[in-house]
């Protein structure tokens, strides 16, 4: 049987090995302590975005730090289908919701980009990659998408790795239906999704032009820009790629 704290699953920015011991702070020690209601002596689990998922045992829990001894290796590090996920910032909690949502749904970076309509104009980009982190940690995946800096579109699409498809998300335009422009090969892709008010004809054709982008229609109703993210990435991580590997690759502890 896994026990009840393994389902605690941690991400760490430090190297994961057995036997090695880590010193968390005082957030990490808040939510083991206060929320989770931990004690010493329970396992959780921690991962780092490269060497895998790690049990770890909780040595000593004090007010602001924890200190974990590294147990056994529960999962090995997955290979994972790699999508960006760039939009138009949107206001208020959809914005951390879509965040959220392109973490679960696998998200490898996560970009906001500024286009002729966006009205927000800011981005907390460390309260978003909270989230991330956060999203990461409850749905078992092994790594935590990186969110980015506020860009504009121009500059995005001007320093753009031309191996990466592009996926624009552009309604009323007659595009492609997404399900039959997804190139199932494996390659590295990106979703864009446009503001409230859509893009401007202009940023249209010009991505258009580029030869690593796809106009792609998302169905015959007008979602909004949060709804359109989530639709996207989903259809992507159901036709791009094989599913996940590992998903029952668990080891069980008693
Ligand atoms: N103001 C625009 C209009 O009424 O035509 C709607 C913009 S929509 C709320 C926000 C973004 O979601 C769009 O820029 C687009 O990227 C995406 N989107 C929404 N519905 C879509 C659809 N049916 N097909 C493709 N993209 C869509």
């Amino acid at each position: 049987m896994v026990p009840r704290s393994l389902a605690t699953r941690l991400f760490v920015d430090t190297p994961l090995a057995s036997g090695m011991e880590i010193a968390l702070g005082e957030s990490h020690s808040h939510q083991l302590r206060n929320v989770l209601r931990l004690a010493e002596g329970d396992l959780i689990a921690l991962f780092n975005g490269r060497d895998g998922e790690w049990s770890a045992r909780l040595a000593a829990l004090a007010k602001r730090s924890v200190t974990i001894i590294i147990g056994e290796r529960l999962r090995p590090q997955p290979t994972e289908p790699d999508v960006w996920l760039l939009f138009a910032p949107i206001k208020g909690p959809r914005i951390d919701w879509l965040v959220e949502k392109a973490a679960e749904l696998g998200a490898t970076e996560i970009r906001p980009v500024l286009t002729r309509r966006t009205v927000v104009s800011r981005v907390n980009r460390e309260r978003l990659q909270a989230h991330a982190v956060e999203a990461a940690e409850q749905c078992e995946r092994l790594t935590a998408p990186a969110v980015r800096n506020l860009e504009s579109l121009e500059t995005v699409v001007g320093a753009w790795p031309k191996e990466r498809h592009l996926y624009v998300a552009a309604e009323r335009r007659g595009a492609v239906p997404m399900a039959e422009a997804i190139r199932a090969d494996g390659a590295p892709a990106a979703i864009l999704i446009g503001p409230e008010g859509g893009f401007d004809p202009a940023e249209l054709d010009h991505l258009a032009q580029t030869g690593f982008a796809s106009l792609v229609d998302l169905g015959p109703r007008i979602l909004r820009a949060d709804t359109a993210a989530v639709a996207a990435m989903a259809l992507w991580q159901a036709l791009a790629q094989p599913p996940l590997a590992g998903r029952s690759g668990h080891a069980h502890i008693a």
